[in-house]
């Protein structure tokens, strides 16, 4: 049997979404491709409690970042960088030819709306990029506090990534402002990986109309125009969107707030074995990711052998991302991931642990 994945991304999927996707395929063009297109867009409406236009897109997370940078911005878009995938976020800006500028601080830390409001302030940019929850360091950036900074400058569009937050806590879309939310699908929604799902509003998609060169697969205004008649422009990836269709109802079987508090009883219990454990978190305290824990490798343990340990024993963990790698380790807790499961993982870490390290390595094995 493969292992139950805890890392924040591909996460576990259910038996009955995987299911799901071994529908008979149906044309994209057909009257029941536009019921099943309907149905998703009205779910993922429901579920985001927004007014913007929602769409998907055949691709991971990172197409809607370079969509947002071709539709989205002409002067220059402000990246707030603390972590890999914002780092990696202004790349694709700026490999797509447009003007950025980084306001960087340390991983682990947090963003703070003044220090937005002031580079906002000397008028190089007409949007900004915030990834909510970064999922390199465990980080989640004060939203809502940043979104109102950036708000006071009219022309400047707010871009915001929430690929491990959404669905993990609130986000209300139309009260911050937001003009482009997104995420992939492999992470709170717990699906296989290769849809993007993403909110545009409606001053975005305005601004889109004015900036010539977005290309096509990309284009809001042509992603609109085809949505308008419940198409995709080019051919999409159905069998995802048959596996959307039943997680978003599978999502409203639960209520979302339920789903947001057993997310964060998950992340409380998993901050608090953690520190029991004798760790620090990675995050500044106050600003942890619910979907996800980094943890501080302050023990100095063999992080590699703890994820060799875990994986002996039918358990997937992640053993640090980027420059952070073996500093830290990361369990996700998001989509459909329960405290049950949770504990499982943790009995096995502490077992690990109990073992001091490469001692206990030793003793792993397949079961
Ligand atoms: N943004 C964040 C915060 C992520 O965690 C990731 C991937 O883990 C990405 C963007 C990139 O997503 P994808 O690999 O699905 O394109």
């Amino acid at each position: 049997m493969a292992n139950k994945l805890f890392i924040p991304g591909p996460v576990e999927v259910a038996p009955e979404i995987l299911a799901e996707m071994g529908r008979p395929m149906i044309g994209h063009r057909s009257e029941e491709f536009r019921a099943l297109y309907r149905d998703v867009i009205a779910g993922l409406r429901a579920l985001l409690r927004t007014r913007a236009h929602v769409f998907t897109a055949t691709s991971s997370a990172t197409g809607i970042w370079e969509a947002a940078a071709r539709n989205c911005v002409r002067r220059g878009c402000l990246h707030l960088v603390n972590g890999a995938f914002s780092e990696r976020w202004e790349e694709v800006t700026r490999r797509n030819g447009k003007p950025t500028g980084v306001y960087a601080v340390d991983w682990g830390k947090a963003h703070r709306p003044d220090a937005v409001a002031r580079e906002l302030e000397t008028g190089k940019y007409d949007a900004i990029a915030i990834v909510h929850s970064e999922t390199s360091t465990g980080v989640l950036n004060p939203l809502a506090e940043i979104c109102a900074a950036a708000r006071r400058f009219d022309d400047v569009l707010v871009l915001v990534d929430a690929v491990s937050s959404l669905t993990t806590v609130p986000i209300d879309i139309d009260g911050l402002g937001i003009d482009v939310l997104l995420a992939g699908v492999q992470k709170g929604f717990a699906l296989p990986p290769g849809l993007a799902v993403f909110t545009v509003s409606e001053r975005a998609l305005e601004r889109a109309r004015a900036i010539p060169d977005r290309g096509y697969y990309f284009d809001f205004e042509e992603i609109a125009r085809f949505a308008a008649r419940d198409e995709t422009p080019a051919t999409p990836a159905i069998s995802l969107l048959f596996a959307l269709r039943r997680q978003l109802e599978r999502i409203g079987a639960e209520g979302l707030e339920a789903r947001f508090t057993r997310h964060l009883e998950m992340a409380r219990r998993c901050r608090a074995w953690a520190k029991a454990h004798g760790f620090d978190l990675f995050p500044e305290p106050g600003r942890e990711a619910v979907g996800l824990t980094c943890v501080a490798n302050t023990r100095g343990i063999d992080v590699p052998a703890l994820a060799r340990f875990c994986a002996a024993r039918g358990f997937t963990i992640d053993a640090g991302y980027g420059k952070i790698k073996g500093k830290t380790f990361r369990i996700a807790h998001m989509g459909d991931t329960t405290p049950a499961d949770l504990e499982a993982l943790l009995a096995v870490a502490a077992e690990f642990l109990a073992g001091a390290g490469a001692g206990a390595e030793a003793g792993a094995g397949p079961r």
